[in-house]
């Protein structure tokens, strides 16, 4: 399958005052059709920001000062509103953490759907309400006759992020964004929306770009996973290569912090220390502040990402001659 998504070495900068502070770096990556890629890593690693770089939704203060990024074979100006007004909701769709504060409150939930198949489908009335009822009982959703004319206080979380999903996939975009979309879900229910989002990605051939803190979510809905720190890629590679046998040291850490089954009844493990903030990074491995391996080396030379394996990167000083294990 050809690249749906290509980041080329982008760079996203901060400007506070006078001040510039990079917090994406050298941020190269594909996405392909129909594939599902996850990114993980602790709150504040550069997730958030680089899900809303795909989207062309940085915040103001922020701005990419390199490189770009390239949707099914154009390059996306970033300076160019228009060409994202053109692409978000018909070719990349994104649903959050909190649908509750993406939902019209004022608006019966069925209506928000049938309005984006109006906006972006120009389908008539009574198409789109037949299309939004159709794609309501697609993502699980039952009585959708009663529950079209339902506001969306009268919904379960479940259901809203389910009404959520149907939003975005309306208008069958080629690219599904889905920051966080089970975090504020009990565990029951954030494992149906996981399955529904594998489902869909199955059913409809839609990509998905999977944003969580945590590799168990990541593992039950991807292929392939990015790992991120301190707004660097540290490591790439196929979900099941990363929960084998990780590679970079922060990888391994947050594998460790994962529940499991031999690890019952004792405290969870968690990485020390934190993760640096924009003001407080410096030269050197982003990560040696906290690394059990690192080195002087890594307290002065940043680490490249590397080619370790056929379709596995890493960025560490460890895997610098051709890709030796810790
Ligand atoms: Fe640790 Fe050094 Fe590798 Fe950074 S480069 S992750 S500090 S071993
Ligand atoms: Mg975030």
């Amino acid at each position: 399958a050809s690249a749906l998504l290509e980041l080329q070495d982008m760079e996203v900068a901060f400007t506070i005052g006078k001040k510039t502070y990079p917090a994406l770096q050298q941020i190269s990556f594909q996405v392909k059709e129909g594939e599902t890629v996850g990114i993980v890593g602790e709150s504040g690693c550069g997730k958030s920001l680089t899900s809303l770089s795909v989207m062309g939704l940085l915040p103001e203060t922020a701005a990419m000062t390199k490189g770009g990024i390239v949707l099914d074979g154009k390059f996306m100006e970033p300076a160019s509103p228009e060409r994202w007004g053109a692409v978000r909701g018909k070719q990349v769709s994104m649903i959050f953490q909190n649908p509750m504060s993406a939902l019209n409150p004022l608006m019966p939930v069925g209506k928000q759907i049938a309005e984006m198949a109006m906006t972006h489908l120009s389908v008539s009335k009574p198409e789109a309400k037949r299309l939004a009822t159709e794609m309501m009982v697609k993502v699980g959703l039952s009585r959708v006759e009663r529950l079209y004319d339902d506001y969306p206080h009268q919904l379960s979380g479940g259901m809203m992020q389910r009404i959520m999903i149907a939003m975005a996939l309306i208008c069958s975009p080629k690219l599904l964004i889905a920051d966080e979309p089970t975090t504020a879900l009990d565990v029951t229910i954030q494992a149906q929306i996981l399955d529904l989002l594998r489902e869909m990605n199955r059913s409809t051939g839609t990509a998905i770009l999977l944003i969580s803190h945590d590799l168990g979510v990541i593992r039950e809905v991807c292929d392939r996973v990015i790992v991120m720190y301190a707004g660097y890629i540290v490591e790439d590679a196929p979900v099941g290569d990363i929960l084998d046998h990780p590679k970079h040291p922060y990888t391994a850490g947050l594998l460790q912090s994962l529940p499991g089954a031999d690890k019952r009844g004792r405290p969870l493990y968690t990485i020390p220390g934190r993760v640096p903030a924009l003001a407080d990074r410096r030269s050197g491995c982003p990560f040696a502040g906290r690394c059990p391996s690192a080195t002087d080396l890594c307290e002065s030379v940043a680490p490249d990402l590397l080619q370790a394996a056929a379709h596995h990167r890493v960025r560490c000083h460890l895997y610098a001659n051709g890709g030796r294990a810790v």
